[in-house]
């Protein structure tokens, strides 16, 4: 299968928690490799458009107050069926749901406070990386 890219958030949770060398060790073991990465924040009115999908409902505010509360970090991953493979590499939304060896599972700890971002199509993907990266922070 031709490579693919997709992007990904490790949330304020992650980075607060310290996970982020553990979390990029098991992308790289799950084979995917980095083509951008840096840590960065989001104002509130950014998350708030990062997810305008997710506008209105119940978790919303909860969500973007928890994006904007500290430092994250993006990246671009790149892999055959990349989209679909870091999905499951993260494990579902809810991280008391997920198993043991994902993302999520492994250092996520509620539905929102969940660890990390995956992207959920190709188009989203280069969508999401564009606001965070310019052409000569991808590899
Ligand atoms: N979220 C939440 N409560 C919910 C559903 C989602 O706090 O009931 C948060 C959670 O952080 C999730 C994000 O909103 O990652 C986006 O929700 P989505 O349903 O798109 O989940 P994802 O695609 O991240 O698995
Ligand atoms: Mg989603």
């Amino acid at each position: 299968m031709e490579t693919q890219r997709t992007f990904t958030i490790l949330k304020p949770d992650a980075v607060k928690n310290q996970s982020i060398g553990a979390i990029i060790g098991k992308i790289h073991e799950a084979g995917f490799s980095i083509r951008a990465m840096k840590m960065t924040r989001i104002s509130i009115e950014e998350a708030e458009n990062f997810y305008s999908m997710h506008t209105g409902k119940e978790f919303f505010e909860r969500l973007t107050q928890f994006m904007a509360s500290g430092p994250i970090v993006v990246m671009v991953l790149e892999k055959s069926n990349a989209i679909e493979d870091y999905r499951k590499l993260l494990g579902p939304t809810d991280s008391t749901k997920a198993p043991k060896g994902t993302i999520r599972g492994d250092f996520g700890t509620t539905t929102t406070q969940n660890a990390a971002h995956g992207a959920d199509s190709v188009e989203n993907a280069k969508h999401e990386w564009a606001f965070f990266f310019s052409e000569r922070e991808l590899f």
